[in-house]
């Protein structure tokens, strides 16, 4: 559709908490290789945070995902822990008292939310983060210039399933993964993969 209120926010976040638990193996597999083994297990207790408070989270999409920040800085812990609860913050933020939300709002916030995680962790594209997957998305998001929510988060989702894919012959330069220098070439970056299961569970979500 072309707006989305509070409820509909809500019921994404619900449906993006599902998808990292059906992930949580492969997140936690990813991670094994080339980081610590606790992305998806991290992520996991986040989410499952946030659907439990989720009832309580307030009238408009930016209040929703001021919670759903919140939670998830005070329980995934990490590196992506802060940086996802500084995208959700900052993509709160962007949203202000808005009651629904529109194709254009939708890209303003996710510029945001990248805008965000650059500040906080410093990365670059090609590093071999979520930066990967989130930077391809908001392009493709702005270039979709749709009014339909599901079109844009679509395109979002997307670009940013080919930008985890790309991650994988790269050298990490930033988080847990630098530590293995060229011995993290060959391994899908976890926080991308998990930055393009959000985006698709939120496309899925709205259309
Ligand atoms: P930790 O490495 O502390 O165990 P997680 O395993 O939960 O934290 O998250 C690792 C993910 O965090 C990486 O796969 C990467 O995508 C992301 N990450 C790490 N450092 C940065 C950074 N500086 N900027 C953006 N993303 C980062
Ligand atoms: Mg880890
Ligand atoms: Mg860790």
């Amino acid at each position: 559709g072309t707006s989305c209120d509070a409820a509909g926010v809500a019921a994404a976040v619900r449906s993006a908490a599902d998808v990292i638990i059906e992930h949580r193996d492969e997140l936690v597999t990813l991670d094994r290789e080339i980081g610590d083994g606790d992305h998806g297990e991290n992520l996991k207790r986040g989410f499952t945070a946030v659907v439990s408070k989720l009832d309580t989270a307030g009238d408009t999409p930016g209040a929703v995902l001021k919670l759903v920040a919140s939670t998830l800085i005070s329980t995934v812990g990490g590196a992506a822990g802060p940086l996802y609860g500084t995208a959700f913050l900052r993509a709160a933020a962007k949203l202000g008292q808005e009651s629904e939300l529109t194709a254009s709002s939708v890209v303003d916030a996710l510029q945001a939310a990248l805008d965000g995680v650059v500040a906080r962790g410093k990365a670059e594209i090609g590093d071999k983060t979520m930066v990967d997957a989130l930077a391809p998305a908001v392009k493709a998001a702005r270039d979709s210039d749709g009014t339909d929510i599901a079109a844009v988060l679509t395109a979002a989702a997307d670009a940013a399933d080919q930008g985890a894919q790309d991650t994988v012959p790269l050298v990490a330069r930033k988080g847990r993964a630098s530590y293995l220098g060229e011995r993290s070439a060959g391994h899908m970056d976890p926080g991308a993969r998990s930055t393009a299961l959000l985006l698709r569970a939120f496309a899925q979500a709205a259309s």
